[in-house]
C-alpha cells in the first residue's frame, strides 16, 4: 500500500504534479522525499513557515534548446539539450549530463532534484543540477559524437562556469563527452577554466579516482551497511546491473574487497559467469572497444548469456542496481528477498520502483537508496574542483583515501539521522531527512531566494 502523505505535504505534491504534468519519473522522486518529511516540519516548524519544501520543489532555472548537428552523411539532425538548475543554496551548481534516447525534462528534473539532497549529504559545497540530452550515441562515430558535442556546448556554455554551474558525466556521457565539450567551451570562452567540469580526462585537469569513485563509493557504502549487521563483503555473492561506469567499477572493488560477482547486464540481457565476471576483459569490451555486454561469453566459455534476461532472478547475497531509474520493481525486490539477499545498495538513480523500495524497508534487509549509495561520484567531482582551483593534483591513494572518509561519513549521518528521527535503519529516510536539513538551512539563512 502506498504510504499516506501528512495532509499539508500532501496539498504540496498535488501541486507539484498539476505544475509539473507528465513529468512522472519526477512526481516519483518527490513523493519519496516528501513521504519522510512530516517529522522535520513538526521538529522544524521554520521549514513549514518559510515554505522551504514548495521552493526546494520547485527548479531555480530550467533551461532548454535546441541541439542541430551534421552526421557523418551530412544530414542534419535536431534534438533537444536540458539543464535543469535546481537549487544552488549549498554552492554552484553541480550535476552530471546524461544523453540517451529516453531522456526528457521530467527525467532531467527527477535527477536534478535527488542530486540536491546527495550533494548535500557529501558535506561539500555544491548545489544540485542536471542536464542532457535525447541524442543517442549508440552506433555513432567519434566524429558525430564530437560535432554534437560541441553544438550541445555551444548553447550551454553561456550558462555554466566553475562558481555557477559545473556538468559532468552520466549514462553516454563519460572521458570522451567531456573532453569534446571542455575543448568548445575553452574554444568560445578563450579560457582555460578547468573547475567547469569534472570528469576531465588525467593530464588535462581531470581527478584521480573520479572514473573509479561511484562504483568504488557505492562499495564503501555496502561494506558499512554490512559493519552495522556484523557482516563483511568477504565471500559474498553479488550481482550488479549494467556495464557501464558505474558498474565496472563497482565490480572491480567488490573482487578488491573479497567478494564475488556473478552477473552483470546491458539493455540486451545478462551475463551469469559462475567464476567471478572477469573485470579485464570486461573493461576490455566496454571501454576499450565499445562493445555489447553478449561478446563477453565469446571470450569465456563457462559464461552464459541470457539475452533479454531477468539479472534480479539470479540468487545472490548483494544486490547493487547500476544501471538506470525504475531497472528494479516489486517483483524482483520478493524474488531477491526469497532468494536470500540481505542488502542492496543503488549505484544508479531511482533504479527501484516506490513498491520495491517498499519490500525492502518491510522484509528489513539492508537497503542505500541513490542518494546516499552513489555520492562518492559526485564527491570525488567536488574534489577534482579543489584540485582544478589550488591547481594542485592528488595521488590516488590519497584521493580514494578521501572519498572513503566521504562515504563512511555519510553513512554515520543517515544512520544517526534515521535513529534521531525514529526509524533505526531505515536508510531511505535518513537520507532525506538528513540532506533535505542541510539545505534547508542554508536556504534560510541566504534570506527569501
Ligand atoms: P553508462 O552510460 O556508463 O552505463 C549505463 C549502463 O546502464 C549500460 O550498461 C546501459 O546498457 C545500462 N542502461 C542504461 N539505460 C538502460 C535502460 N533504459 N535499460 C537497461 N539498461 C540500461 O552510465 P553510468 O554507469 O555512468 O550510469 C549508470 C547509472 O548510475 C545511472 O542511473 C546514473 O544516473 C547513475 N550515476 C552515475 C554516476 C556517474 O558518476 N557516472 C554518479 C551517480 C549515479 P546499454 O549500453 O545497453 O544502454
Amino acid at each position: 500500500m502506498t504510504p499516506v502523505l501528512d495532509e499539508n505535504i500532501e496539498a504540496i505534491y498535488q501541486q507539484v504534479k498539476s505544475r509539473n504534468p507528465g513529468e512522472e519519473e519526477f512526481h516519483q522522486a518527490v513523493r519519496e522525499v516528501l513521504e519522510t518529511l512530516g517529522p522535520v516540519l513538526v521538529k522544524y516548524p521554520e521549514f513549514a513557515r518559510e515554505r522551504i519544501i514548495e521552493r526546494v520543489c520547485e527548479p531555480e532555472r530550467q533551461i532548454i534548446f535546441r541541439v542541430p548537428w551534421q552526421d557523418d552523411r551530412g544530414e542534419v539532425q535536431i534534438n533537444r539539450g536540458f539543464r535543469v538548475e535546481f537549487n544552488s543554496a549549498l554552492g554552484p551548481y553541480k550535476g552530471g549530463l546524461r544523453f540517451h534516447p529516453s531522456v526528457t525534462l521530467g527525467t532531467v528534473k527527477f535527477l536534478g532534484f535527488e542530486q540536491v539532497f546527495k550533494n548535500a549529504l557529501t558535506g561539500m559545497p555544491i548545489g544540485g543540477a542536471k542536464g542532457g540530452s535525447d541524442f543517442d550515441p549508440k552506433g555513432r562515430s567519434d566524429g558525430e559524437i564530437m560535432r554534437f558535442c560541441q553544438s550541445f556546448m555551444l548553447e550551454l556554455y553561456r550558462h555554466l562556469g566553475e562558481y555557477t554551474d559545473v556538468p559532468a558525466g552520466d549514462i553516454g556521457v563519460s572521458g570522451r563527452e567531456i573532453g569534446y565539450m571542455f575543448g568548445q567551451y575553452k574554444r568560445i570562452t578563450n579560457r582555460y577554466e578547468s573547475g567547469v567540469l569534472t570528469g576531465k580526462g588525467i593530464g588535462w585537469g581531470g581527478s584521480l579516482v573520479r572514473k573509479e569513485a561511484t562504483g568504488y563509493g557505492v562499495v564503501y557504502f555496502v561494506r558499512e551497511m554490512l559493519r552495522t549487521r556484523n557482516e563483511t563483503l568477504e565471500g559474498k555473492r553479488c550481482i550488479v546491473s549494467g556495464s557501464g561506469n558505474v558498474a565496472i567499477y563497482t565490480i572491480e572493488k567488490l573482487h578488491q574487497l573479497g567478494a564475488k560477482v556473478v552477473a552483470c547486464s546491458d539493455s540486451g540481457g545478462v551475463v551469469v559467469d559462475e567464476q567471478g565476471i572477469d573485470i579485464d576483459l570486461l573493461k576490455t569490451l566496454k571501454e576499450v572497444e565499445r562493445r555489447r555486454i553478449c561478446d563477453y561469453v565469446k571470450y569465456r566459455r563457462e559464461a552464459v548469456y541470457q539475452p533479454g534476461g531477468n539479472i534480479w532472478d539470479v540468487p545472490c547475497q548483494i544486490a547493487l542496481p547500476s544501471a538506470t531509474q525504475n531497472e528494479l520493481n516489486g517483483r524482483d525486490a520478493r524474488t531477491l528477498v526469497r532468494n536470500g539477499c540481505i542488502a542492496v545498495a543503488e549505484g544508479a538513480n531511482m533504479p527501484t520502483t516506490p513498491e520495491g523500495v517498499r519490500v525492502f524497508l518491510e522484509a528489513g534487509i539492508a537497503y542505500g537508496p541513490g542518494k546516499a549509495a552513489n555520492a562518492g561520484g559526485v564527491a570525488t567531482s567536488a574534489l577534482e574542483m579543489q584540485q582544478n582551483a589550488s591547481r594542485d593534483s592528488w595521488s590516488f591513494e590519497f584521493t580514494e583515501q578521501r572519498l572513503d572518509e566521504i562515504m563512511t561519513g555519510i553513512h554515520t549521518l543517515v544512520s544517526e539521522t534515521a535513529e534521531e528521527f525514529g526509524a533505526p535503519g531505515n536508510y531511505v529516510l535518513g537520507a532525506n531527512i538528513a540532506g533535505f536539513i542541510k539545505v534547508a538551512r542554508a536556504m534560510l539563512a541566504l534570506g527569501l531566494i
